[in-house]
């Protein structure tokens, strides 16, 4: 996309030409489409679950629930309003990454150490779904932010539990090589198709929506990684097979 900046001026006396200011605003276009997707896709996201949540409220409300039935309904009034606490919170995350922003404290970080805090936290999701997990590595640091680094991780090794099989495992390993501390996640799970593996990292791009759904997944996660990495200058790639499993690489720099 090209602005034009003023108008042609042609000379026609000696030689036959005009002289055009143009302005390349590709990038800014594209900015300003993806601000406006993703406001389009936020109100959506959030209508969905405020609208069972009113909808099941009003029938209640009504007296139309038979008593037996109260729990039910209560329990998805309370599901997509947790829903709707994740989404919200995630929307926060992101835009805070998405600011310049300076508040942040830099520090170093072990991330091994934070592997290990975070399969704690997740341990009540993987008896869940009964899958294993494990952390394996050195134990080096990077220089980061430790909230977004948690969150990033957290996003990670999230996904490695809600996108696996009854019966799999899911892992971090941290390995130092050279000047690169090489953060990755796998799991055994469901993987994803080849088509879609550039996407993923998109806001609000799901390969599977009714499955995410379930999951209780905000669409959000690997949007959040992207933009971590982003922050902290560091490369990501993804390596996964359908029905095999994935494993994503974060490539971070030695302090
Ligand atoms: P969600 O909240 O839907 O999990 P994410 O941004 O974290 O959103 O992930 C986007 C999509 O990428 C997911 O909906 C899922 O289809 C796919 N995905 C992410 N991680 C994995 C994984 N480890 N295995 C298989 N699919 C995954």
């Amino acid at each position: 996309y090209y602005k034009i900046m003023a108008n042609p001026v042609c000379v026609e006396d000696t030689l036959n030409g005009c002289v055009i200011l143009m302005l390349d605003v590709t990038e800014k276009q594209r900015a300003e489409q993806m601000r406006k997707e993703f406001s389009a896709n936020v109100s959506h996201e959030l209508k969905t679950p405020l609208m069972s949540i009113s909808g099941y409220a009003e029938i209640m409300n009504n007296g139309l629930v038979k008593s037996e039935d109260v729990a039910e309904f209560s329990g998805r009034i309370y599901s997509e309003a947790t829903r709707l606490t994740n989404l919200v919170e995630d929307i926060i995350k992101l835009s805070r990454l998405d600011e310049d922003n300076k508040v942040f404290e830099q520090e170093e970080v072990n991330l091994l150490v934070l592997a290990e805090d975070i399969k704690e936290r997740l341990l009540p999701q993987a008896t869940k779904k009964n899958v294993e997990l494990r952390v394996l590595g050195e134990n080096v640091k990077v220089k980061g932010i430790r909230q977004i680094l948690d969150e990033m991780l957290f996003n990670l090794f999230d996904n490695a539990i809600k996108y696996n099989e009854d019966g799999g495992k899911a892992g971090v390993s941290v390995v130092k090589e050279n000047d690169k501390v090489i953060l990755s996640v796998w799991d055994t799970g469901i993987g994803i198709p080849k088509e879609h593996q550039d996407r993923i990292f998109e806001r609000f791009y799901r390969v599977d929506k009714s499955h995410s759904r379930e999951t209780g997944g905000t669409g959000l996660g690997l949007s959040i990684v992207k933009h971590g990495a982003i922050y902290h200058k560091a490369d990501i790639k993804i390596d996964s097979e359908v029905s095999r499993g994935t494993k994503i690489i974060i490539t971070f720099k030695t302090i």
